[in-house]
């Protein structure tokens, strides 16, 4: 699953190599076709921005909007190449002058008008991006605070209407880095312990944005025992969607 470091890398990454250019846009896969993305053909790249997971490329008053999910990816290739995926598996390519990025699979892939960003349902009811510049630490707090106070902590951080862009891997890296228990309900917590695991998955996030995603993990997917206290580490699944939590039994209270 890519989560909001991912999506942040990949939006520089398609802004350096594509915005400014006129785009010849295409869908090989009929997937594509039905997005409407051959729309975008001959428009001009204007701008990329992110929000949270979500990835959204401008061109004049026509958007596209991707999430990739835990399926979905973007490739960049500077031109001729070799794809490591089939082209027929292409529902969108946008070639620039220097480089093509091609989308492949995820659950969101459309074209929207760009005046409808402010009022789309999966777009609107989003909470504060974690890693934005201008993050609004007040509102994100307040709106931990006005969810249900018996949520665990880790399954709270993976609601996007909460904070967007935390996936499984820093919920439980976050929870870690600010030893609190992921599975304590918010309303144990005072708001420095709340504040403290948020700025906690900021930094960590834009830790991976520069390093390239290159991350040693502490918890996530780690085997033995934890190289803060020598406890146990244990994984379970947490929340509606049972989405696994990796924490240390010991130092984490
Ligand atoms: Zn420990």
């Amino acid at each position: 699953m890519a989560e909001g470091d991912t999506i942040l890398r990949l939006r520089r990454r398609i802004a350096d190599a594509l915005v400014g250019d006129k785009i010849a846009v295409s869908a090989p896969n009929p997937r594509g076709r039905a997005a409407g993305v051959e729309r975008l053909d001959g428009r001009t790249l204007e701008r990329v921005d992110s929000r949270g997971k979500h990835l959204l490329l401008a061109f004049g008053d026509l958007v596209l909007h991707s999430h990739l999910g835990m399926s979905g990816g973007w490739h960049l290739y500077a031109h001729g190449v070799p794809w490591r995926r089939p082209r027929s598996a292409a529902w969108a390519v946008l070639a620039g002058e220097r480089a093509e990025a091609i989308q492949f699979g995820g659950p969101t892939l459309r074209v929207l008008p760009a005046s409808r960003l402010a009022i789309d349902p999966q777009l609107a009811r989003l909470g504060p991006d974690v890693l934005a510049d201008d993050l609004d630490r007040d509102r994100l707090l307040a709106g931990f605070r006005a969810a249900d106070q018996a949520r665990g902590i880790g399954d709270a951080l993976l609601d996007q209407h909460l904070v967007a862009g935390i996936g499984n891997i820093f919920k439980s890296e976050a929870c870690f880095a600010a030893r609190v228990d992921p599975w304590r309900p918010l309303g144990d917590l005072t708001d420095a312990d709340l504040a403290a695991v948020l700025e906690a998955a900021r930094a960590q996030m834009l830790d991976a944005v520069a390093t390239g995603g290159r991350h040693r993990f502490a918890v996530y997917k780690h085997r033995g025992p934890c190289t803060r206290c020598g406890g146990g580490i244990r994984s379970r699944g947490q929340g509606d969607a049972n989405r696994t939590t990796w924490w240390c039994e010991r130092c984490q209270v």
